[in-house]
């Protein structure tokens, strides 16, 4: 027996070892376990996977433009995009706003920029393989992660190209990683309840991913929870994700994204009216650790969603990182939401747990230890 484990405990972590749980068994796990069994077995594996150190990106994010052709429930940042032109609210950046935003991560000392922005009808795919390419000019030597699944597969079918052809352009024109945004919750009944049909399939994200990765792109994986979804659209989730990164590697890390409410649709329709409590948010990160396995080396604690206090828990309960600074963040600030850290703070968060924080770039390897 392994000390300080259960009986129950050792059995769910000899077959979390085994990285196939199937929905059911993970149904069962959730059910047999209490939380706080889940955290010991979410730190037992974090510790076999991924140790000690807790690393984070100095990343600047840069939202290009709020337009979009969806109109998810659960979104707060966008502005439709037949508005355009009708409404002060919307905004496009141009190359020189680019530019203006590449000054300020320089100053910062992103060394990730991460960009992501609406379904904008407009915007020809020249547009963003400039702002691609004016990015690597001005800052060669950062790591540019660009667009969500969603994102690219509305870009190949509104320009009349191959998601094959977009995104070999983006790496052409110096993308390095996709986003793994847009995953939000594959089930379809759920799926239609907080996007709307611009946005791909859960089934078309999987497929795509797929495609992504096989070309050499690879990127992380996310969920959106703690909205209309149950536990088992969760554990469907992850165990789709888990399946895809099996067949095809390609997934960095798995982000689940905190739905942060107010501003939305949902909130405004009076289908959701509070956040997930941390319960669900600890319960999150520990099963991510426990279904996910081996292919997922890194389980990402999103901070500005969870706030400080519930990460540093996570972290204890199976995350391994903190994914970054979020500098000039703008979705989660849509929400009323206005988070970015410093580095330093990050690292003393770290520190305040007893683990060992570092800088990591974007493919989670440690640029330096803090
Ligand atoms: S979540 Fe994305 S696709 Fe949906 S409305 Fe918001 S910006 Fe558009």
């Amino acid at each position: 027996m392994i000390s300080g484990l259960s009986s129950r405990e050792e059995y769910w972590f000899q077959r979390a070892l085994e990285g196939d749980l199937s929905f059911s068994e993970a149904r069962d796990l959730s059910s047999d376990l209490d939380l706080f069994s889940m955290g010991r077995l979410g730190a037992r594996l974090t510790q076999i996977q991924a140790g000690e150190v807790v690393t984070y990106a100095v990343s600047y994010n840069i939202n290009y433009s709020n337009y979009c052709a969806a109109s998810c429930p659960i979104c707060a940042f966008y502005v439709p995009a037949k508005l355009k032109g009708k409404t002060d609210r919307g905004y496009e950046l141009s190359i020189d706003d680019i530019k203006k935003e590449i000054e300020k991560a320089k100053e910062l000392g992103a060394t990730e920029i991460h960009i992501v922005g609406g379904f904008n009808p407009y915007l020809p795919l020249e547009y963003y393989e400039e702002m691609f390419t004016t990015v690597k000019k001005f800052l060669p030597t950062v790591t540019l992660k660009a667009l969500t699944i969603p994102e690219i597969d509305f870009i190949a079918r509104t320009t009349g190209n191959s998601l094959r052809e977009v995104v070999e352009r983006m790496k052409e024109a110096g993308v390095d990683a996709h986003t793994g945004g847009g995953a939000e919750i594959f089930n379809p009944e759920i799926r239609r309840q907080i996007t709307t049909p611009e946005k791909i399939s859960g089934e078309k994200w999987l497929e795509d991913a797929k495609i992504i990765h096989s070309m050499g792109m690879p990127g992380n994986s996310t969920m959106t929870y703690g909205h209309v979804e149950s536990w088992d659209d969760i554990i469907d989730h992850m165990i789709k994700l888990r399946d895809n990164q099996n067949e095809q590697l390609g997934f960095l890390s798995f982000i689940p994204l905190k739905f942060s409410y107010e501003n939305t649709p949902l909130q405004k329709m009076g289908k959701v009216t509070r956040p997930s409590s941390g319960i669900i948010d600890l319960k999150v990160i520990s099963m991510a650790r426990i279904i996910l396995g081996k292919g997922f080396r890194n389980i990402s604690v999103y901070w500005v969603g969870m706030g400080h206090l519930v990460s540093q828990i996570a972290l204890n309960f199976g995350g391994n990182d903190l994914v970054g600074t979020a500098f000039s963040e703008k979705i989660y600030r849509a929400t009323s939401r206005s988070e970015s850290s410093t580095v330093e703070s990050l690292a003393a968060y770290v520190r305040e747990i007893g683990r060992i924080p570092a800088e990591r770039d974007t493919f989670y390897n440690i640029i330096r230890y803090v």
